[in-house]
């Protein structure tokens, strides 16, 4: 008999729960959008709602467990929500506990930038590989890493916060509380936030309340203005996509999240900044596009309950 998982992706919009077969299928899949204001109790109210709904479809299936995706940081050894910034009073919640209290399977949680990282070196752009760097660009930036055929969890499973690389000295402030950190650079909101500020100002085709899609639009136009921003948003990347090749010499660095919809664009610039400052032995690890899309997260929860790792 076929062996299945549910898996379930914990958004800060979106709550998404799925029925994954070994292979990585999706069969099925329910979604709401998550109650992000409406405090923990809610919250888990629809991961079981939604968990439930998915069960009544596939009464005759054998399920194997539920893997769950979560913001972090999250302490995955202990179960507890330590301070989601995306979605309020999940601060020092024991959302492990709770949620085996009400679902029928036994549930393992991870950190969503390690699930995704894990979804992509399984069954994405990571396969065959035993040393992985995930980073996902989009409203944050998160990730995960593989090493030596080993998922990096580190103290209370929360490594690979990659987003939180300070970048700049004294720069902008970060959702984390740091200042300068990546993610408060490169991220999507903060990738249209300069675009808006410099289309109040600057003689362009961008509207001022443009979208980062408007940006590389008008950059394949040749706006100057779109075409320095996606410039300043290449280097902001390359600049931690370098420090991680360094960090971890993955065998390749992956990236994905909305922003990896303009990889075509990112790339060659990306290259141009990591051929340039990268040490020698680092220049030809290869920066590629994620596979699974949006769907990295939910395979590498099932991918939890399948391999228990
Ligand atoms: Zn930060």
């Amino acid at each position: 008999m076929s062996e299945y998982a549910v898996a379930v992706d914990l958004g800060g919009t979106q709550l998404r729960a799925a029925l994954v077969d070994a292979q990585a299928n999706i069969l099925l899949r329910e979604e709401v959008k998550t109650a992000a204001q409406a405090g923990p109790d809610v919250v888990v109210g629809q991961i079981v709602e939604l968990v439930n709904a998915v069960l009544r479809q596939c009464t005759d299936k054998l399920i194997l467990g539920i893997g769950i995706s979560s913001p972090g940081p999250l302490d995955t050894k202990k179960g507890i929500a330590l301070s989601l910034p995306t979605i309020s009073g999940f601060t020092e919640y024991p959302l492990g506990a709770e949620l085996r209290l009400r679902l029928p399977y036994a549930v393992q949680l991870e950190n969503d930038g390690i699930a995704a990282a894990i979804g992509e070196w399984k069954f994405g752009a990571g396969v065959g590989f035993q040393n992985v760097v995930f980073v996902t660009v989009s409203t944050g930036i998160g990730g995960g890493v593989i090493v030596d055929g080993h998922v990096m969890r580190g103290r209370r499973g929360m490594a690979g916060h990659v987003g939180h690389m300070a970048v700049v000295q004294n720069g902008a402030r970060c959702n984390c509380g740091n200042t300068g950190c990546i993610e408060a650079y490169a991220a999507g909101p903060a990738f249209t936030a300069r675009a808006r500020a410099r289309a109040a100002i600057e003689k362009t085709l961008l509207a001022k309340d443009c979208e980062s899609r408007d940006v590389f639009a008008a950059a394949k136009m040749g706006d100057d203005l779109a075409v320095s921003m996606v410039q300043e948003e290449a280097h902001y990347l390359a600049m931690g996509f370098t420090s991680l090749l360094h960090l971890y010499s993955p065998d390749v660095l992956i990236m994905g999240g909305g922003l990896s919809n303009e990889f075509g664009m990112l790339h060659p610039l990306i290259d141009t900044y990591v051929q340039d400052n990268a040490m020698a032995a680092f220049k030809s690890v290869p920066i590629v596009k994620a596979k699974l899309g949006g769907n990295a997260g939910l395979v590498g929860a099932s991918r939890l309950v399948f391999e228990g790792i």
